[in-house]
């Protein structure tokens, strides 16, 4: 059966934030904390997991920050059976416009969802009161949308992955999940053209596309030194160094390489990315052995969470196997250059603090997505500072917009431009500095919390009042 848990969250320090921010911003962000905490009730997040993946990433600062400044919200995650999520992978991988593992999205599957949704439902009266605000996030969580408009509150639908271009995956999934959706008051999406393609025939529906962001103080994000991001990396066994763990020894870690470990001063590319053929960890091997291996002396690190126990994400584990076979068919001497790390979820903090080490060591980051809701490992690189070689996808064109910002490669890309936009950056460091900094501005403008505070309170201050 299913239940819904709450999260805590305590309130978090708003000085370093402060800090982030230029001019009146600071001012601002306790002004619109003044203005939500006159307007709004209580309002409510919902998604699927409370560690791992872009959501709960979101919704801990949205929490820390939200209290600081006087906001009431709350955070409820759905649990339920592994044969739920997978249903709702489909959906996803269907509203991102991909086919995954194309199984059934029929009668039986919605009869699941409805179950599902009905039993975790029957958690909400204990949490929630008419007049709230419910945000649901994701397919996951949409199901819920007719039990929170029974209780007289207002259900938000709130979508993170879109595509481009509908297409028979996005049609059938917006068709799968409509019924569902019909009370929702308001949809969300991360871009303006994800609306119809995620909500077909969502007509009347009040939407905004909201951009997420990241948190500069988190321990994914904040400041570390070279040295001490070329250490933590050591330790973890992904960098030559001292102080290396044995990996047999830590539960859920796993480095897959031939040979030792990369030096420091060698240039590395580096993706961050759950194990999810969306995120295309095996077309990154295959433009790094096509192009970039040939033309420098790089060495490309492709890290991801564990596959093992993801409750949310069933196919995780089959597309690590993919990768680990195809990284056993790379020739030679490439597969000496590069290595697979799955890294442990259990202690989130440790977790985020390796891939803040990765992303800062790294001379390029790629993302070579096939399609992408946002893309916060793009937000994270670029606050970083770092040059970034990402496909021209989804949320990825919003933060990337020109070659000022990084490089955005149009897929699809027969002569392997994204390969020959990672020399381009290894081989030219004045370029890549120039882009990194400017890259870290564009973040600051845009996606840093405040923005997304004053972005929520616009959209939602207009469905409650
Ligand atoms: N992430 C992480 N550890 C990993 C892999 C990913 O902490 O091993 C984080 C990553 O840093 C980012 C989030 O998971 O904050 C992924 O968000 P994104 O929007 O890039 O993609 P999503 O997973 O939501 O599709």
């Amino acid at each position: 059966s299913a239940r819904l848990r709450e999260v805590p969250v305590g309130q978090y320090s708003l000085d370093g934030l402060r800090a982030c921010l230029t001019g009146e911003r600071a001012d601002r962000l306790d002004a619109t904390g003044a203005r939500w905490a006159a307007a709004m009730p209580t309002v409510w997040h919902v998604n699927s997991t409370s560690d791992g993946g872009g959501v709960a990433e979101m919704l801990r600062p949205i929490l820390g920050y939200g209290h600081a400044l006087g906001i009431d919200v709350r955070w409820l995650v759905i649990e339920a059976d592994t044969g739920f999520f997978t249903t709702t992978k489909r959906i996803d991988n269907g509203i991102s416009g991909v086919a995954g593992d194309r199984g059934p999205l029929g009668v039986a599957q919605a009869e699941q969802f409805r179950r599902v949704s009905r039993d975790a439902a029957a958690d909400l009266g204990r949490h929630v009161r008419p007049g709230d605000v419910v945000v649901l996030h994701d397919p996951q969580t949409a199901g819920l949308c007719e039990h929170v408009a029974d209780l007289g509150a207002i259900p938000v639908w709130r979508a993170h992955n879109g595509a481009d271009r509908p297409n028979e995956h996005t049609v059938r999934s917006s068709a799968f999940l409509a019924p569902f959706l019909r009370r929702a008051r308001g949809l969300v999406t991360t871009q303006p053209h994800f609306r119809d393609v995620v909500l077909a025939g969502g007509g009347g529906v009040p939407s905004a596309a909201i951009t997420p962001f990241i948190d500069p103080m988190s321990a994914k994000n904040n400041a570390l030194s070279q040295s001490q991001a070329r250490s933590l990396l050591a330790g973890w066994g992904l960098l030559a160094g001292t102080g290396a763990r044995d990996p047999g020894r830590v539960p859920g870690l796993l480095v897959v390489r031939e040979g030792a470990a990369p030096a420091p001063e060698v240039p590395m590319v580096v993706q961050v990315s759950r194990w999810d053929s969306v995120k295309d960890m095996a077309g990154v091997m295959d433009s790094f052995a096509r192009t970039v291996a040939p033309a420098t002396d790089a060495y490309l690190s492709l890290i991801g969470p564990q596959v093992d126990g993801v409750a949310d994400d069933p196919e995780a584990a089959e597309y690590f196997r993919r990768c680990l076979e195809h990284w056993n068919r790379l020739p030679d001497p490439v597969r000496s250059r590069v290595q697979l790390c799955c890294l442990p979820t259990a202690d989130s903090a440790a977790n985020a603090r390796v891939v803040n080490a990765a992303q800062r060591h790294a001379a390029v980051v790629t993302q070579k997505s096939r399609s992408e809701g946002f893309g916060l490992t793009v937000t994270e690189a670029l606050w970083k500072a770092r040059p970034v070689v990402a496909t021209r996808v989804g949320g990825i064109t919003t933060q990337i917009p020109d070659a000022r910002y990084g490089r955005a490669v149009a897929l699809p890309d027969p002569d392997d431009h994204f390969g020959l936009s990672i020399t381009e950056l290894i081989t030219s460091p004045e370029t890549s500095r120039a882009i990194g900094a400017s890259a870290r501005e564009r973040i600051r403008a845009h996606f840093l919390p405040d923005s997304h505070f004053h972005a929520e309170l616009r959209f939602l201050g207009e469905l409650v009042g």
